[in-house]
């Protein structure tokens, strides 16, 4: 380790304190780590400290950072053409375009490129509205869609309520059996008593009102919540009783993260609109967008659809999703995740949980997991912030980067993730986790 790279560590983190403005944060708080570069599931500081990145960020570096293939592929487009208006056509927007609608469930042939998933969202939702002449947004209380105007309104959660502009959002509760809200005490009940309170819902607002029902297929960062068997099915139903879009929201777990390419492939409820977003291209450059099932788009044939963005098809960002999927294809990516999932991670974090009676509950698919932190199994009541800020803290000085939300650890490495490397950070979870029992 040299003088100068230990410098250059003070320096970010000085000129970051200095000028750097940053999201849903008290800006004078903040202690934060400096990233210099990646490889895999690596990333490393100036100083050469090095984390297993257990969060892949903002759980979308899917395919690992600096994949070759995908910096070849930005480089090289860059080289020939770094940008071209939306209103030209181009060969990378059109190949990108290609291999998303090739992965999506036939009868969705188009899709609309937008900068992330909150303007993916508000795309989504104009073409719901404009395409049913109605007003209203079903949405989970346990959801998140983003930071901008509908996005942040259909958002469930805290980062709402200080931005609650836009009209037309209802919100409903989704099935989360572990903290029901419908007194389950199964997975079928759970299942039914959400689906009967969402029908009880659009019923009550007046389904001739409602435009579109937006859903995570797994909500993310409201803690993984794999929907029990039946539910998407039963809201594919309820849509279709009532003359409602589906919209999908893949932003977190779409493109591998499940260990499917789409996470609502397989539970029965095929949407209207997919939202899609991070793991599309492993966030390599900013882009998201909205795929499109024929019969919306069809609204807009000659009929002018009233959006856009300067940056829509932007072609490093659509070089970098022909080169993400493309080699999560050829280096299946997508089936490691799933594999990892089924077989290393989710029974390495089973086992954790029968060690450790803080772990209130385990769950999760592929790449995407939870683990639940509870000061009291029998009551569940979610164990502190301060608890939670210190085993982030203790995991961080370990070597694992993980990231936490209200009582939750979020397991969440990229798809490339080996066994070997979900042994050496399931063994940090575990010390860390020793340690904790003494901070309750
Ligand atoms: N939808 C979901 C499910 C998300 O998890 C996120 C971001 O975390 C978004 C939408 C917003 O995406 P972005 O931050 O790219 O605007």
């Amino acid at each position: 380790m040299t003088h100068t790279d230990l410098d250059l560590d003070t320096r970010a983190r000085q000129l970051d304190g200095e000028h750097v403005f940053h999201s849903w944060s008290a800006q004078t708080a903040l202690e934060l780590p400096v990233l210099a570069g990646g490889s895999g599931c690596r990333v490393w500081d100036h100083a050469g400290r090095s984390w297993l990145d257990f969060s892949s960020q903002m759980i979308n570096v899917n395919v690992g950072h600096q994949h070759p293939a995908v910096v070849q592929a930005i480089a090289d487009q860059a080289r020939q053409l770094s940008f071209c208006s939306p209103a030209v056509a181009s060969l990378p927007r059109g190949e990108a375009a290609r291999r998303i609608t090739e992965r999506a469930p036939a009868g969705f042939r188009k899709v609309f490129f937008t900068n992330g998933g909150a303007d993916a969202v508000e795309n989504a939702i104009r073409m719901a509205r404009l395409h049913t002449g109605r007003d209203k947004v079903l949405s989970a209380y346990r959801s998140y869609h983003g930071n901008t105007g509908a996005a942040v309104a259909a958002t469930g959660d805290w980062r709402r309520l200080p931005n609650e502009y836009s009209r037309g959002h209802v919100h409903f509760f989704g099935p989360y059996l572990y903290r029901s809200e419908f007194y389950s005490t199964s997975a079928e009940q759970e299942s039914e008593r959400a689906l009967r309170h969402l029908e009880r819902i659009v019923q009550c607002e007046g389904p001739d009102t409602v435009a579109a029902i937006l859903l995570e297929s797994v909500p993310g960062t409201a803690g993984v919540l794999v929907p029990p068997p039946g539910y998407l099915a039963g809201v594919r139903e309820i849509a279709d009783r009532y003359g409602i879009v589906l919209v999908l929201d893949e932003v977190m777990a779409g493109f591998g993260r499940t260990g499917r390419w789409f996470a609502f492939t397989g539970h029965g409820g095929e949407p209207d609109l997919i939202v899609f977003a991070k793991g599309v291209n492993s966030g390599y450059v900013p882009v998201g967008g909205v795929i499109i099932a024929d019969h919306i788009a069809a609204t807009f044939e000659d009929r002018v659809f009233p959006g856009g963005l300067t940056y829509s098809g932007h072609p490093l960002a659509a070089a970098s999703i022909v080169a993400t999927l493309d080699t999560m294809a050829a280096e299946g990516i997508v089936a490691n995740a799933d594999r990892i999932g089924r077989e290393v991670l989710g029974p390495a974090l089973a086992d954790l949980a029968d060690r450790f009676p803080m772990i209130g509950e385990v769950r999760g698919e592929g790449v995407f997991w939870v683990a639940e932190l509870v000061a009291n199994r029998d009551t569940r009541e979610p164990i502190s912030a301060a608890v939670m800020a210190r085993c982030k803290r203790e995991l961080a000085a370990r070597g694992v980067l993980s990231l936490t939300a209200e009582n939750r650890i979020h397991v969440a490495p990229p798809c490339v993730v080996t066994d070997a490397e979900v042994s050496e950070a399931v063994a940090v979870l575990h010390e860390v986790l020793a340690l904790a029992k003494g901070w309750v």
